[in-house]
């Protein structure tokens, strides 16, 4: 028999992955504007209405082997890999909060964090409202933790967070009419604020850090897809700058080259953005998202 601990994570997990199902939904629908309620799913190709078989969280994934039972058209991976993202990452707030009330708040934090992603990455696109309840459960978090002193918290967090966000955002006015990105990351990036206090600083150098390591490289691609060998070049440089700096000769001359060289490359990414919105796009809230969950779960 399964004691009380695993028995309770056995349901979390399949809330997990129920929930991720009702994202998916609330992902799409966003997007399209229709209602999360109504109508009920079909398929977005031949149009046929699903079977309650075919709604079962990845299983049904794997039995229909990613196609449509009724057109065959391929369906998107970002069905079993919101509801697995999800399912886990409720396992891990469980596993390292277990039976408390902060669980329940991860829980919210994350689920907003997951459909913000998951619009931010398929259309570029974040309903503030979303981050605005984020941000209201981390004061009522902190609240409920440390009363006054947790609101304080909570509100230099939103001011810091905020701004350092729409300072980046708006040093794109320095070389195009553009802000640098979208307004809904200044909201993103306040509401984790609320949650996390001060300590927002730390949860922005991490997603700055992973954005490097998962984002860049998909960015320099979309350089290179789009002709765009330039910034590619300057990429290739700094990365060069670095290495030299890094594994050989430390001395004033390596670190300028490095931070001349970094220096051409936000240029040169900035200038680009007056061409076309799309071909620079960074995804910052998944990056912001990535920093938060890092923080949640590894450093808390
Ligand atoms: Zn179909």
């Amino acid at each position: 028999m399964l004691d009380s601990f695993h028995y309770l994570l056995f349901w979390i997990c399949i809330l997990g992955l129920c929930l991720g199902s009702f994202f998916n939904v609330v992902i799409l629908r966003t997007l399209s504007g229709e209602s999360i309620v109504f109508p009920p799913s079909k398929c977005p190709k031949c149009g046929k209405k699903l079977f309650f078989w075919h709604n079962i969280p990845v299983i049904s994934y794997i039995l229909l082997k990613g196609k449509c039972y009724f057109c065959k058209e391929k369906i998107s991976l970002q069905y079993p890999l919101v509801e697995l993202s999800t399912m886990i990452l409720f396992a891990l707030s469980y596993i390292k909060f277990e039976n408390s009330i902060t669980t329940l708040f991860v829980m919210f934090w994350v689920s907003c964090l997951i459909i913000m992603t998951g619009t931010d990455l398929k259309e570029q696109l974040v309903d503030c409202n979303i981050a605005i309840a984020m941000g209201i459960s981390g004061i009522i978090f902190n609240v409920i933790s440390a009363g006054t002193i947790g609101l304080t918290h909570s509100i230099a967090g939103i001011i810091i967070g905020g701004l350092i966000l729409e300072l980046i955002a708006r040093t794109g006015y320095l070389f195009t009419d553009k802000r640098a990105m979208g307004e809904a990351d200044t909201y993103v990036a306040g509401a984790l604020g609320a949650i996390f206090g001060k300590d927002i600083i730390v949860v922005l150098l991490l997603g700055l850090l992973s954005s490097m390591v998962f984002i860049l490289p998909v960015f320099f691609y979309n350089q290179y897809k789009n002709n765009n060998k330039i910034t590619c070049i300057l990429g290739v440089l700094f990365a060069l700058a670095f290495v030299i700096m890094e594994a050989a000769w430390k001395n004033y001359f390596t670190l300028g080259l490095f931070i001349l060289s970094g220096i051409t490359l936000a240029i040169s990414i900035l200038k680009n953005l007056s061409k076309t919105e799309n071909r620079n796009y960074l995804p910052y809230v998944p990056a912001l998202a990535i920093g938060a969950l890092i923080f949640l779960f590894f450093i808390v």
